[in-house]
């Protein structure tokens, strides 16, 4: 199946930085609006603050380093790290970056040592900012890298022992007078940023999102919907797709005060709401489920918000029914679909006024956003029909340039000018498209990505070789219905076997808890078999032993 969007098509993106388009908005007259407020610390920015603060920022990272800037350019091979909670300097700093055209990698700030030592391999970063806390974590992995400890520094507020903070880089350039350093250019393909994910198997991978998808993004996201209003409460986190794109950057093209919280935390965003006056809250599914089930929403004033939306995840009906039974002003959830490979999204519940006043679909992701292409494909490579369900391919301005120094991942998954998503929907004749499942690898968890193939690697460089074989795979037990937790089945090496079947579970589990992020943790269980079943060319079929555990589970 072939399907083109119903919306009016983006006009061409202009071969420019994308800067320009960001800050070029009617909020430009009104430079003492508050942009960012931050929800802990109280502290604020106006408009005017924060263009003062990412063009002097940029002066400072970009200038030559005799004119007393750091001399940061893409085109010398600088990357710029940031690993932190949501905070104000975490969207000046990109802007910043966006200006000098020297591409920023946000890393999740959960990350381990073992997770962020791969991230600074996999992007070649050559300078990092980062949250206090995770300083040490971080030094630690640079040196292991090879990085100049001196490259690393803090992103917000003062300094740490001597070590300085953009906060400081940023008075020293203003208190140098160096000259305020012009946009630098960029084409469609200029690389903006790196941004992880494991695609449709494998380990992490870095996404090269360029300045034209950005920009193809927010033109599709403004036919698609009007300004984003007055207070949008920032709690998804900055270093993910949806956080990145919707607050970091679409947010500030519109007349939005940013209330930034540094991390999810029900009581403080729910505090937050009405002190702020938030009108729109974006979450994950997850966020929503845990909202409706802590017994906190009854006694919540969300009297201030007039617009919610989910994305990164499936929304079970369920979930969205009961909240809006709890907070009756909220006609409805909206829910958007995408992927990092996709810079946002690809499909959005139709929104109100457009379209001739379409109705959302119950249960639907939504419908193809302006500007893109959509093909559905049955795992032989034919067309499926209406309401059949098949692999969804993308296609637009928005599809990402590829995989970063990994030309096997982008050849398998960027075909002629489409993008595979290893995402199986369904359509019906009013081009709704539902979600089914996953044919890829990767599951969602609290609507991040995991990726088995992750998990099996790590539990494999345990330095004891306690294990033969290994297969991780995702089975019932997560927070929301649909969602799927890693289970791990282990078959014993003769090392493992001598230390014995519960001490062997025990470390790999420590093992896992040290070197992974939480949310990666094998919260299905561990079982210890025989043997992982294969095809006769040796793939793991993981779906055999997914099978096997949920009819058990069934059984109980
Ligand atoms: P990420 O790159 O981390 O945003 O992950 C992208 C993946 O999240 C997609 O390929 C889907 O598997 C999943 N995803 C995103 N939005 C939805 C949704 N509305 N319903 C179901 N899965 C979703």
């Amino acid at each position: 199946m072939y399907l083109k969007s119903l919306y009016p098509p983006v006009p061409p993106t202009p071969q420019k930085n994308v800067h320009e388009f960001i800050f070029s908005s009617p909020t430009k007259d009104l430079p003492n609006h508050v942009a960012h407020l931050d929800v802990v610390t109280g502290r604020k920015r106006t408009r005017r603050e924060v263009e003062e603060y990412v063009r002097d920022a940029a002066t400072a990272l970009g200038s030559p380093v005799l004119q007393g800037g750091m001399g940061l350019s893409g085109e010398a091979g600088d990357i710029v790290g940031i690993c932190s909670g949501n905070c104000m300097n975490y969207v000046t700093l990109l802007q910043a970056c966006l200006v000098i055209t020297t591409p920023f990698a946000p890393i999740s700030s959960y990350s381990t040592h073992m997770e962020l030592v791969h991230a600074l391999r996999l992007t070649g970063i050559t300078r990092v900012f980062v949250q206090p806390s995770i300083l040490p974590r971080m030094l630690a992995a640079t040196k292991e890298v090879g990085i100049p400890q001196d490259h690393v520094y803090i992103l917000e507020g003062q300094g740490v022992d001597g070590r300085k903070s953009l906060d400081d880089i940023v008075e020293d350039a203003r208190a140098k007078r160096i000259p305020r350093l012009p946009v630098r250019p960029a084409t469609h393909d200029t690389l903006a940023y790196l941004i992880f994910s494991s695609g449709t198997t494998g380990l992490p991978k870095a996404v090269m999102i360029s300045h034209g998808n950005i920009y193809f993004t927010l033109l599709a996201g403004q036919i698609f919907t009007p300004p984003v209003p007055p207070v949008v409460l920032a709690v998804l986190p900055f270093h993910h797709t949806y956080g990145l794109q919707m607050f970091a950057i679409r947010c500030v093209i519109d007349q939005t005060t940013l209330a930034i919280v540094p991390k999810w935390d029900a009581k403080i965003v729910l505090s937050a709401i009405p002190k702020y006056k938030v009108n729109v809250f974006l979450l994950v599914p997850s966020m929503l489920h845990q909202l409706v089930t802590s017994g906190l929403l009854d006694k919540a004033d969300l009297s201030s918000v007039w617009s919610v939306a989910t994305g990164a995840a499936y929304l079970p009906p369920k979930v969205e029914e009961k909240f809006m039974s709890m907070v009756k002003q909220i006609p409805r959830v909206s829910q958007g679909y995408g992927l990092s490979e996709c810079t946002l999204s690809g499909l959005r519940k139709p929104v109100p006024g457009c379209l001739g006043g379409r109705q959302p679909a119950r249960g639907s992701a939504g419908i193809l956003l302006p500007g893109m292409e959509a093909r559905l494909l049955r795992e032989d490579g034919t067309d499926v029909g209406f309401n059949e369900p098949g692999e969804v391919w993308l296609k637009g301005g928005n599809i990402a340039l590829g995989y970063f120094k990994n030309e096997k991942a982008t050849k398998e998954t960027f075909i002629d000018g489409w993008l595979r998503t290893g995402d199986r929907f369904q359509v019906d004749e009013q081009e709704n498209f539902y979600f089914i499942d996953r044919i890829k690898d990767i599951l969602k968890v609290g609507g991040v990505q995991v990726s088995p193939t992750e998990i099996e690697e790590v539990l494999r460089m345990h330095p004891d070789k306690l294990l033969a074989d290994v297969c991780v795979a995702g089975v019932s037990g997560g927070r929301t219905s649909d969602e799927l937790v890693p289970r791990a089945w282990f078959v014993l090496s003769e090392e493992g076997k001598r230390f014995g079947v519960e001490k062997t579970v025990r470390e790999l589990e420590e093992w896992t808890h040290k070197n992974l992020s939480k949310y990666k943790w094998l919260r299905g269980g561990v079982e210890v078999v025989d043997s992982i079943p294969k095809s006769p060319t040796g793939k793991v079929l993981r779906r055999k032993l997914q099978d096997k555990f949920e009819a058990e589970l069934a059984a109980r």
